[in-house]
């Protein structure tokens, strides 16, 4: 049976995608079979893929309003070596039409039993919201991966997501839970970062992951050449540290 993790933090640009993206090819890698799901109309984590969003015939938006069914939608990521439900702007739209859809939380959920047995990791990348889409991700998983930087502010954003999955776990979903927190875009010189950090493992104890994600240019280069960062530059520290993350990833799954 497949386990279903959302990457997601409300927070912008604090390395949801990266982590998708690259998590899903340490996996792969590690000789999982996985599935990536772009919940995020910017279509990041599908352009990361190698997957070209301006070409696509049906798109994770036609799976939720019930236009296409899932072997439709999904594609290969050949540079990832995993499976990909892609999106682009049209995504923008379902918000609006899901509201007025049936099970209208459940949308993804329910597309996904489909596929349960042919995977062994399933990574929903969420948009930087609470929104409709991000509540479809999250009544869909078994489990929340939260990226965050080792910032001031960090600890203040984290409560309004670990409310927001509390209240699913209470009325929808009761399989959910935060998985654990994974410090991303680390630079160890600054001070400040190490004190944050020395906080999160004070207060969340084994729901931070062990391994810590650097500041890594090569994972900010990988995009523009459609490709994954572990796949762009094996050698480099960030790959390294999602292949990593990976293995605790595979570990951790045994004990839930
Ligand atoms: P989100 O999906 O949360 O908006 P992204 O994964 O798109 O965040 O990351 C935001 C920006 O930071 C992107 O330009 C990405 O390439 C860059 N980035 C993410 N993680 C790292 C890292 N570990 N080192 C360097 N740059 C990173
Ligand atoms: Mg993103």
């Amino acid at each position: 049976m497949a386990r279903i993790f959302c990457i997601a933090n409300q927070k912008g640009g604090v390395g949801k995608t990266t982590t998708c993206v690259n998590l899903a090819a340490a996996l792969a890698e590690a000789g999982q079979r996985v599935l990536l799901i772009d919940l995020d109309p910017q279509g990041n984590a599908t352009m990361g893929s190698g997957v070209d969003k301006r070409a696509l015939e049906h798109s994770v938006y036609h799976l939720l309003v019930g236009l296409a069914e899932l072997p439709a939608v999904c594609v290969a990521s050949e540079a990832g070596k995993y499976d990909v439900l892609p999106a682009n702007r049209d995504l923008a739209g379902a918000e609006v039409e899901l509201v007025e859809l049936d099970r209208r939380e459940n949308r993804l959920r329910d597309a996904l039993r489909q596929v349960a047995d042919r995977y062994d990791f399933v990574l929903i990348d969420c948009p930087p919201s609470l929104s409709m889409l991000t509540l479809n991700g999250l009544c869909a998983a078994h489990g929340v991966i939260i990226p965050m930087q080792c910032e001031y502010y960090a600890l203040e954003g984290l409560s309004d997501l670990v409310n927001t999955i509390k209240k699913v776990h209470a009325n929808l979903n009761r399989d959910l839970k935060v998985i654990g927190l994974l410090r991303v875009m680390f630079d160890p010189r600054v001070t400040l970062q190490q004190q944050v950090s020395a906080q999160l493992e004070a207060h969340f104890g084994e729901k931070v992951f062990r391994a810590i994600v650097p500041r890594n240019v090569r994972l900010a280069e990988a995009p523009s050449h459609g490709v994954p960062g572990v796949v762009f530059d094996r050698a480099s520290k960030g790959a390294k540290a999602y292949m990593a993350f990976a293995n605790e990833m595979i570990e951790r799954v045994k004990t839930l």
